[in-house]
């Protein structure tokens, strides 16, 4: 299993941390690293996808410590992947190094509708990928309410070019889900986005890595558990790489 910048951030936020941060859920007894029950760890099934993308999760609060987030499932999944902390006034400055590093392409991922400044809207049609830049996709995970905070208050984010969902991406995928909710979780979302990049299988992979999570983490609160069979994990374990 890779550790990697979630796992970091989650440990130096904890040994920082005055008080403990009691998440819902707190009352099981979770691996620190995929944070579903001990017994049920995912730790060893985790995937890694090479793919042509790299990945910043940029953190609000006390997101690092909720067991829920889902934002950490992307980084298990792309191998080029870091997790940050969001700060208004102290952004930190790997990060921005980063984003000016001029072998990366940063691009917000954000739903269009609440971005003000049009013309910074990605069409993918263009041929802007084709400039030989690794896209550094930015996730701002949090509540929506705080994804809008960091999303407006962040001036080292205000140049950069936001790609969206596209409506049909959307509906496509709300209509092969069981629940049809339109919300959707982060790891969702950038599922959807990698599609829309092209990068079929880390979309593909990171999509039934989410059910896995979704499946185990309800049975970390369900007291009998002993003879469920785990029907999403087994059809993870046995996908096939799409070509
Ligand atoms: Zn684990």
């Amino acid at each position: 299993m890779r550790i990697h910048s979630y796992h970091r951030l989650y440990k130096q936020r904890l040994l920082c941390s005055t008080r403990s941060f009691k998440a819902r859920g707190s009352k099981v007894n979770r691996c620190q690293f995929c944070q579903v029950e001990q017994n049920l760890c995912l730790c060893p099934y985790q995937p890694e996808v090479d793919a042509n993308i790299a990945i910043i999760l940029l953190l609000s609060s006390n997101e690092v410590f909720k067991p829920s987030n889902t934002g950490r499932l992307i980084l298990d999944t792309i191998k080029e992947g870091y997790a940050y902390q969001w700060s208004r006034t102290d952004p930190d400055k790997q990060m921005l190094e980063l984003m000016n590093n001029p072998q990366y392409q940063p691009i917000v991922v954000f739903p269009k509708e609440n971005v003000e400044s049009k013309c910074r809207i990605l069409d993918l049609n263009n041929a802007w990928l084709n400039h030989g830049k690794k896209p550094l996709l930015i996730f701002l995970d949090g509540s929506w309410r705080e994804a809008r905070r960091m999303f407006r208050k962040s001036p080292y984010l205000d140049s950069l070019p936001v790609l969206s969902i596209s409506p049909q991406s959307l509906s496509q995928y709300v209509m092969r889900r069981s629940d049809n909710s339109q919300h959707l979780a982060t790891a969702e979302v950038a599922s959807i986005v990698f599609s829309q990049l092209g990068e079929k299988l880390a979309a593909q992979t990171l999509s039934l890595w989410f059910d896995v999570f979704k499946e185990t983490y309800l049975m970390s609160k369900s007291q009998s558990k002993s003879d469920i069979q785990r029907p999403k994990l087994q059809h993870y374990l046995n996908r096939e790489n799409p070509s």
